[in-house]
Parts: structure tokens; sequence; C-alpha cells
């Protein structure tokens, strides 16, 4: 099936298994093939000589581009609406090449305060070392976000549906704050997946995912993609040069100017990926491929399994509080019946009866569940924050972050709820 022409065409269901991919024109093969190689010959010196100035698409090296890699990123582009995207080592890899291609030694980004811990880290420790700045702002306040704008600002950076605790951000508001101050709007859309929230539809300019969660599914192989929307008007202003500017080491092509609305993926691969080299390696991108063709059956059976855990445990005696969007006396029920009315995702938090020590009692008590730091598992995942992924912060600390003595976090997986509800009991009881 040749997908050019038709993409818009088809359903959800179906780009989740076609887009991008076609029979291997050599072999017939099928399914998509894992292109295991580091390099690709040249037709002749005029063919090598076109790739390296851009006039030409094509392979190179698999640090920049991969024919498997290239399935997985026309694939998710499809999926979320966008224009382009870029397969990368990780989450935070694709993280950090956006925000390199956006950003200037003293340069300022606002990002919600409710973030993966892992983005906490690296916006506000790492990304320091570089110049860049960030600001925090409250995810439940689109005009907290507003107040944090100066001069030397170049995004806003929020998770559509939010850790810890699977709040549902508002996306639109916070990206009415930024299109009105001329900024790129980013979205981590990883929770949620685009089977249930499409960012671009409410006004992202770009869309980042690890991989490594529910789109990959499996909990197998650790990736990130960036996803262009193609809407941002990167020659406007002058604020950011590496799109708008001539580029030095392509004989001075203006990116923006010569990629039109695929420039920003354009720059992260052929200036921030080639520099920096965070590629996804073949044979990951070919495990995510393969869980994104059950994307939309998982994320279906995901949330009817965390709804009805939910469900449950909010009328446990031993549980003091449920946070899940899908609950109707949920703060957030209003936002997640606007934004992701198919379900809110299967991560959630509750709050265990008998603090610090009932916590640690529950994840060394489960049975079917597995005790590891990580969510979108076919599995179900369990973590107790404050003896693990937040142990050395001060009370206060834990406490702001939402990983409070009492706080448990689950990521529902695909097994039968009626299991899952009997393991959370018998653990509960004990
Ligand atoms: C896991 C995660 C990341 C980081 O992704 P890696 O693939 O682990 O680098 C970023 N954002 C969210 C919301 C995540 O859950």
């Amino acid at each position: 099936m040749n997908m050019q022409s038709k993409l818009t065409d088809y359903g959800f269901n179906t780009l989740s298994i076609h887009a991008g991919a076609a029979p291997d024109p050599t072999t017939g093969a099928r399914a998509t093939p894992i292109y295991q190689t580091t390099s690709y010959v040249f037709d002749d010196v005029d063919h090598a000589a076109s790739l390296f100035g851009l006039q030409a698409v094509g392979n190179i090296y698999t640090r920049i581009g991969n024919p498997t890699q290239a399935v997985l990123e026309e694939r998710v582009a499809a999926l979320e609406g966008g224009t382009a995207a870029l397969a990368t080592a990780s989450g935070h890899a694709a993280q950090l090449l956006v925000f390199q291609t956006l950003m200037q030694p003293g340069d300022e980004f606002i990002a919600a305060k409710q973030l993966y811990g892992g983005s906490v880290n690296q916006f506000g420790q790492a990304f320091k070392s570089f110049g860049w700045h960030v600001k925090w702002a409250d995810a439940q306040d689109p005009d907290s976000f507003r107040r944090q704008i100066t001069a030397k600002t170049k995004a806003i950076f929020i998770e559509s549906i939010a850790n810890p605790g699977g709040i549902v951000t508002d996306i639109e508001a916070i990206g009415a704050v930024a299109k009105e101050a001329g900024l790129p709007f980013i979205v981590d859309n990883t929770l949620a997946t685009p089977y249930l929230i499409r960012p671009i539809e409410w006004g992202a300019d770009i869309v980042v995912h690890s991989l490594t969660k529910f789109l990959g599914g499996h909990g197998t192989a650790v990736g990130g993609i960036i996803v262009d929307a193609g809407s941002f008007d990167w020659s406007r202003t002058k604020k950011f040069p590496v799109l708008s500017e001539p580029c030095a080491s392509y004989q001075g092509v203006k990116l923006h100017e010569a990629f039109g609305d695929v420039a920003f993926v354009t720059a992260c691969r052929v200036l921030g990926l080639r520099d920096l080299g965070p590629a996804i390696s073949p044979f990951n991108a070919f495990l995510i491929l393969n869980g994104l063709e059950t994307l939309p059956l998982r994320m279906q059976r995901h949330c009817e399994n965390a709804r009805t855990v939910a469900q449950h445990l909010s009328r446990h005696p031993r549980v003091s509080w449920v946070n899940y969007a899908n609950l109707t006396n949920d703060p957030c029920y209003g936002l997640a019946q606007t934004y992701c009315p198919k379900g809110a995702g299967a991560v959630f938090t509750f709050g265990i009866r008998g603090g610090y020590d009932a916590g640690v009692n529950l994840v060394n008590s489960v049975r079917l569940f597995s005790h590891l730091a990580n969510v979108g598992d076919t599995r179900s995942l369990i973590i107790h924050p404050a003896s693990t992924t937040h142990r050395q912060l001060t009370d206060e600390q834990r406490a702001a972050a939402g990983a409070g003595p009492e706080v448990v976090r689950l990521s529902i997986g695909l097994e039968d709820v009626a299991d899952i509800i009997a393991d959370l009991d018998q653990a509960l009881a004990e």
C-alpha cells in the first residue's frame, strides 16, 4: 500500500498498523525489517554530494537516520497529526534535541512544575550547565505561565496528562498563552498517547514522547520522538536563529526557508542529532513499531482496567484518597471529559492509610504487580515514591512533588482486572 497520498483517509487503528510502512521492495517482507546497518552506499559522487548538501533526501549514516527508524517516525507523525517526526535514543534525548534547537546560552523557558521526575532533573540541573534556565509554572493555573514570560523566554513546556497522579492539563488555555506571546508550545504526550489526546489539535507546535512507555508498550525498548506540527513561524522574529538564519554547516541554507513545515524536526536531525548523537537503534525502532500496531487496543484496555481499579480503591477501607481523572469526584474530571473522553490513561496515585510503613508494606506484599520505576508496560506496575524515586528529597519537597509518605503510584496493565484487584486486596490486607 502506498501511504503517501492516502494517510488522511485512514482511521487511527489503520494508521497504527500501516502508516509509513510498505512491503520491502527487494524481498517482499511484509513486516518492517530491522535495517541493522551503520551506513548506505551512494549511487555516485553527485548523489553523495546532494545528500550531504540537503538537496536530496536519503540515507547516509545511522546516527542521522535509518529506514526502520523512518517508518517509526512516519507512523507517529501520522498518529499525532504532525508534518514529520524524529525518533531518538530516549525520551530525554528528544527533549535535549528540542531545547538545543531552540535555546542559546542565557535563554529561558517555562515548564509546568507537574512533570515526570526525570524531566524536573533534566530541566533544573543538566540544562543549567548549558546556560538554559527553566522557570516553573503551575499546570493548573494557565495565567502562571504568562506571569513568567520575559524577553529571554523561548518556549513553554507541559505534559498533557501530568506526572504524578495523572493530572489532566488545560492544553488549549496554556497554548493560548504561548501563541499570544509568539512562543513555541511543547507538549509531552507520553502518558496520554495520541489515542487519548492529540495535542496538535489543541495548539501544540511540538509534541514529544518517551516511546519507552505506552507507545512501545511492552517494557522492552527505550526510545523517544519529536513530532513537528508544522505550525510555528520560525522566521517572524530573530529569536530562533538556528531555524531562520543562514546555517554555516550547510552552505548558508536557511532551514525554515528551505524546509517549511518540517523545518523544526529537520534542524533537530541535521544539526542536533548529527552533532550530539543520541540516535535510536534500529532494533529498538522495530520493537516500538511492533508495539504501536496494537496501541489503540492496548490503550482501550489499559483505561478500562485503570478505571475499574480506581473505582475499587476509592471504596477500599485502607485507602484514604484516589487521584484518577475518570472518577466523577476528581478535580480533573471536567478537563478529562474535554481532552480525553476515551479515558484518563492508566497511571494514577492513591493514598494508603498508615503512611510510609503501610506504603513499604504494600509494595513488599504484591505478587502480580511488579515493583519498579516505569509506567506503560503490559504488566501492572507499582511504586512507593517516598521510599524510592523521591527518597533523597526532604519531607517538604516530597509533599510539594505529590510524593508524600502515603502516596502509591500504579500503572495498570493488561491482565484480567479481577486478578489485578485481587492482588491489591491481598497486599492491602497484609
Ligand atoms: C519516561 C518519561 C520521560 C523520559 O523518557 P525516557 O525514555 O525514560 O528517557 C519523559 N516524560 C515522561 C512523561 C515520561 O514518563
